[in-house]
């Protein structure tokens, strides 16, 4: 029987040529998060089925039909967490971490939901999560939202916007929800087949659908914005405020409802016109109820989540995406004493001069073969040992990249040696 060695559908592979961008994000993400007092999290992959059932809603895309669900050996249903939020509210309930402390947390890594893949959609992707616990805002929803500017800022990302929008309280949800279906039953014709499922059970989702055929008569429905309670009203006057004050530029779109069911008061979302249809890349919002409804005492909070791989094409688009850093010394070995005394010496340089990379010829062939991978290598400078060289205390050092010579070098200094040539490599020619 033979296997099959194609990915899943839909699951990517991240080759080192690829690697320079995420890299680029996430380090800028995490030195970001942690200047703003945000601490990393790590949570399981992997959770009890009815954790993201009850946390996301049954009537959304995500439970009726993108979870990756099943059995273990135990008979357990799990499920591939499609985000993090559930998760990590779930830890902080099963740790005893909430008793009326805040936190500040953000996490990274893959997310699976069965999607039909396309370019900037696929089934396992990847999200920096952030989360912020025990603060009512709007405070920090102005802070989440700044932060997530200095972000693009710092990566040289510009064509990103933000939408914003109150769903107000679940109560005053209530009220609009029944002006909604109220409106859809008169337009019921003009439904699609998952809109008039949720007609039922979820009719604010409607307003989420992604079948154009859907826009006209999305367009015509009443506004929760006309329904906001006036504490939430407040709220998002001095979101809208605060974000003014601070300089940074926003929509109001009345129609921004996001995906999940847990949301309540701010919602927010980054939109990009340069990557087609795939056009959100950051979104997230206010869950004062979420965590009370895990079982949790109740807390608020408020976190985002923003998708790694529409980030790193942005990224690469706007030409930021760093080029693959190159060795800086390639060591040439010939000889067999030579060789075997290389690899101690090699390991001495890189005790004196950690922040370099050498690359240590392996594997032997002529020295023909050994300046070609050199040369290959990208290496500024090459470092010759023969036995030869090693038989007088000496090894050559050889500029790749310019016009100068070959030196030698007595070994005891070729630590400075090394730092001398590179520096000299990085002039600019005379
Ligand atoms: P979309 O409207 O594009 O389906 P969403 O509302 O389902 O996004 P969220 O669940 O809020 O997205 O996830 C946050 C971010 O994760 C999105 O803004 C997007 O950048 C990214 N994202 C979501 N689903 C995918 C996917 N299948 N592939 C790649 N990125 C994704
Ligand atoms: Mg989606």
């Amino acid at each position: 029987m033979t296997v099959d060695i194609q990915p899943i559908r839909g699951m990517n592979d991240v080759l080192p040529a690829q690697i320079g961008a995420w890299q680029r994000l996430e380090d800028c993400a995490r030195e970001l998060l942690a200047s703003y007092g945000y601490e990393e999290i790590r949570v399981p992959v992997v959770e009890h089925t009815a954790l993201f059932k009850r946390a996301i809603g049954e009537y959304t895309d995500v439970v009726e039909k993108e979870m990756y669900t099943f059995c273990d050996q135990g008979g357990e249903s799990l499920t591939l967490r499609p985000e993090a939020t559930a998760g990590i509210m779930r830890a902080l309930i099963s740790n005893g971490m909430l008793r009326g402390q805040r936190h500040k947390l953000w996490c990274v890594g893959p997310m699976f939901r069965h999607e039909r893949p396309q370019k900037g959609r696929y089934r396992q992707f990847n999200q920096i999560d952030v989360e912020a616990v025990g603060v009512p805002g709007p405070d920090v929803d102005a802070e989440l939202i700044a932060l997530t500017t200095r972000l693009w800022r710092r990566l040289g990302i510009e064509r990103v916007r933000l939408e914003i929008n109150s769903l107000g309280t679940p109560e005053s949800r209530r009220a609009y929800r029944e002006k909604l279906v109220g409106y859809f039953r008169a337009h019921e014709g003009a439904l699609d087949a998952d809109s008039r499922r949720r007609l039922e059970g979820n009719p604010l989702r409607i307003l989420d659908s992604k079948n154009p055929e859907m826009r006209a008569v999305v367009a015509g429905a009443p506004l929760l914005t006309d329904h906001l309670d006036p504490e939430s009203r407040e709220h998002f006057d001095a979101l809208c405020a605060a974000l003014t004050s601070i300089g940074i530029p926003f929509q109001i779109n009345p129609r921004l409802v996001r995906g999940l069911d847990y949301y309540s008061r701010t919602v927010f979302e980054w939109i990009t016109d340069a990557l087609g249809s795939q056009d959100a890349v950051c979104s997230g919002g206010r869950y004062d109820g979420l965590i009370a409804q895990l079982g949790g005492e109740p807390t608020p909070g408020i976190g985002f989540a923003m998708g790694v791989e529409r980030v790193v094409e942005l990224l690469l688009q706007a030409g930021q995406a760093p080029a693959a850093r190159a060795a800086d010394v390639y060591v040439v070995v010939s000889g067999a004493r030579a060789t075997a005394a290389g690899i101690g010496l090699v390991e001495r340089l890189r005790d004196e001069l950690p922040a370099r990379r050498f690359d240590l010829n392996l594997g032997g062939g002529n020295f023909k073969a050994q300046f070609r991978r050199a040369d290959r290598s990208g290496a500024a400078l090459a470092l010759i040992l023969g036995d030869d060289e090693l038989a007088r205390g000496v090894a050559g050092v050889k500029p790749l990249r310019n016009e100068a010579g070959q030196s030698e070098c007595p070994l005891p200094e070729l630590a400075a040696a090394i730092e001398a040539a590179l520096a000299g490599a990085a002039a600019p020619a005379e």
